[in-house]
C-alpha cells in the first residue's frame, strides 16, 4: 500500500481525499497557495507546503513545484482530485518520471481519451454507439458544413481537448454554421490552448447518464452502475442521482457492459466515467472522463463502495476486492452542487466571506465540504464550494432529505446556487424523475421568478 500521498487540489475535494487517506492511514501531504493558508486542506494535511501565488497557470497549475513538493516530503505518490491537473497527461509522465505513482491511468491513456475525437474512435471499435459525427477532427467550417449536411442538422461543434462544458457551439443550419465554427475554436483556444474542433448531431433534450467504471491493474474492470446528471446549466451539472428513474434493466446492462468494454479497449487503469447521452431507448457514448468525478458520492452512497479508496487500493497495484456479481445498489441518492454564484446576476461568482456557517445533518445526509464560518471563497477558482448529497431507501426519501437539509443549510455572507437546487426538488417534472438537459432551459427562469416574489433578490 502507498504511504504517503501529495494531494494535488483544494477545497471539498483535496478533503475527500485526506479522509480517505486517514482511514487506510497513509500520511498525506497538501499543497496550498498563499491565499490558501488558511484553507481547511492546508490545516487538516499532516504536512502542508506553499506552492505560489494565487493566479492562473501558477499555484495548483504548476507541475514542477508540485513535483519539488511530493519529493521534497517524501511521498510516493500523488492524488490530482478533479479539474487543475487531474486530467493533464503532462503531469502524470512528470509524475511517474520522478518516481511518483499517479493516482489514476497512464499519460498515455490520459491523452488518448482526453482528446475526445479520438475517444470517440476508441468506443466505435469497442462496439459501443457513439452520436453520429465527423470523422475525427474537421479542419474548418466548410469541412463541418459537409459533415454536417451528411449527418442532418441540427450540429454541435465541440472541442476535442473540451471540458467544463465549454467550446461547443450548436449550429442549426448552414446559416449559423460559420459564426457558431469561430466562437467554438476561440473558446477552445482560449480555454484549452487546442482549436481543434468536431462535429456531433445535436440529439435534442437527451438525459445525461453516466456510468462509473474501476479497472485495476490487472485487467479487472468492474462498473458501479448509472448517475443521471441531466440537471445542467449551460452543460454544467448542477444535481445529479444514482440510479436512474427511467432506464429499463436492460438498457442499465448494455451501458454497463458498453463501459466496460471501452475501458479495457484502452486499456484503462483506475476510477473514470464513461458518459452517455440517452434519448429515448438509444443511448451514445459522449465521451470518458479520466478521473474522479465531482458527482462520485452519490454512487458511493448507493453502492457502499468509497471510489477515492478503490482508486488508492488500485494505484498500490492491489487487484479489485469485488466482481460485477458482487455489486448491487441499494436506495437512491441525490447531490446538489452547491455554488458561490448570483443567481440574479446570470449565476456570476459571489467571491468574499463567509460570515456564518451552518451546514445540515442528520440521518442520510452527507456534506463534501471544506467551508467554516469566517472563511473565504476564493475568486481564483471555481466557484462550487459544497456538495450535500441526500441518501433515502426510496427516491422521494431522498428528495425529502434533501429539501430538509438544504432547509438547514445556512451560508450568511456568500449569494448561492442552493435556492434554485431547492426549488428544483419541488418541480413535477423532477418528481417524476422523467427529465432531460433541457431541464433548466425550461424551468430555470421560473425558479427565479418564484425566489425573487420570495423575497430572495434583495
Ligand atoms: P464532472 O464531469 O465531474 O461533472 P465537470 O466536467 O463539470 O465535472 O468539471 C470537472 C471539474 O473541472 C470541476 O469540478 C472543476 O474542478 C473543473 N472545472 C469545471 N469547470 C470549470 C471552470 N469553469 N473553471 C475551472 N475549473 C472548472
Ligand atoms: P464536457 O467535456 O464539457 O463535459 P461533454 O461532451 O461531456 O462535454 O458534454 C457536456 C454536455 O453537453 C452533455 O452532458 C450534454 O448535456 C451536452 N451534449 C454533449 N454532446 C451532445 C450532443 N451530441 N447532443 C446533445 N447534447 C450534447
Ligand atoms: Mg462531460
Amino acid at each position: 500500500m502507498l504511504k504517503r500521498i501529495l494531494i494535488a487540489n483544494r477545497g471539498e475535494i483535496a478533503l475527500r481525499v485526506l479522509r480517505a487517506c486517514r482511514e487506510l492511514e497513509i500520511e498525506t501531504v497538501s499543497v496550498y497557495t498563499r491565499g490558501d493558508q488558511e484553507a481547511l486542506h492546508t490545516m487538516m494535511a499532516d504536512r502542508a507546503v506553499c506552492i505560489g501565488e494565487d493566479a492562473p497557470s501558477c499555484g495548483y497549475l504548476d507541475m514542477d513545484n508540485i513535483i519539488e513538493a511530493a519529493k521534497l516530503t517524501g511521498c510516493d505518490a500523488v492524488h490530482p482530485g478533479f479539474g487543475f491537473l487531474s486530467e493533464n497527461a503532462e503531469f502524470a509522465e512528470k509524475c511517474s518520471e520522478n518516481g511518483l505513482t499517479f493516482i489514476g491511468p497512464s499519460a498515455e491513456v490520459i491523452a488518448k481519451l482526453g482528446n475526445k475525437a479520438e475517444a470517440r474512435k476508441i468506443a466505435k471499435a469497442a462496439g459501443a454507439s457513439i452520436v453520429p459525427g465527423s470523422d475525427g477532427p474537421v479542419r474548418d467550417a466548410e469541412e463541418a458544413a459537409r459533415c454536417a449536411e451528411e449527418i442532418g442538422w441540427p450540429v454541435l461543434i465541440k472541442a476535442s481537448a473540451g471540458g467544463g462544458g465549454r467550446g461547443m457551439r450548436v449550429a442549426r443550419g448552414a446559416e449559423d454554421l460559420k459564426t457558431a465554427f469561430a466562437e467554438a475554436r476561440e473558446e477552445a483556444e482560449k480555454c484549452f490552448a487546442d482549436g481543434t474542433l468536431y462535429i456531433e448531431k445535436l440529439i435534442e433534450n437527451p438525459r445525461h447518464i453516466e456510468i462509473q467504471i474501476l479497472a485495476d491493474r490487472q485487467g479487472n474492470v468492474i462498473h458501479l452502475g448509472e448517475r443521471n446528471c441531466s440537471i445542467q446549466r449551460r452543460n454544467q451539472k448542477m444535481l445529479e442521482e444514482a440510479p436512474d428513474w427511467t432506464l429499463t434493466e436492460k438498457m442499465r446492462r448494455a451501458m454497463g457492459d458498453d463501459a466496460v468494454s471501452i475501458a479495457k479497449a484502452a486499456g484503462y487503469e483506475n476510477a473514470g466515467t464513461i458518459e452517455f447521452i440517452v434519448s429515448g431507448r438509444d443511448y451514445y457514448f459522449i465521451e470518458m472522463n479520466t478521473r474522479l468525478q465531482v458527482e462520485h458520492p452519490v454512487t458511493e452512497m448507493v453502492t457502499g463502495i468509497d471510489i477515492v479508496k478503490e482508486q488508492i487500493r488500485i494505484a498500490s497495484g492491489l487487484a479489485l476486492t469485488k466482481k460485477q456479481s458482487d455489486i448491487t445498489t441499494k436506495g437512491h441518492a441525490i447531490e446538489c452542487r452547491i455554488c458561490a454564484e448570483d443567481v440574479f446576476r446570470d449565476y456570476a461568482p459571489d467571491a468574499g466571506d463567509i460570515d456564518f456557517l451552518h451546514l445540515p445533518s442528520g440521518f442520510g445526509v452527507r456534506v463534501e465540504s471544506a467551508l467554516y464560518s469566517g472563511c473565504r471563497v476564493s475568486p481564483f477558482y471555481d466557484s462550487m464550494i459544497c456538495k450535500i448529497i441526500a441518501y433515502g431507501d426510496t427516491r422521494l426519501e431522498a428528495i425529502r432529505r434533501m429539501r430538509r437539509a438544504l432547509g438547514e443549510t445556512i451560508i450568511r455572507g456568500r449569494k448561492t446556487t442552493m435556492p434554485v437546487q431547492h426549488l428544483i426538488l419541488y418541480n413535477r417534472e423532477f418528481l417524476r424523475g422523467n427529465y432531460d438537459t433541457g431541464f433548466m432551459e425550461k424551468y430555470g427562469a421560473g425558479f427565479l421568478e418564484l425566489y425573487e416574489a420570495a423575497g430572495g433578490k434583495e
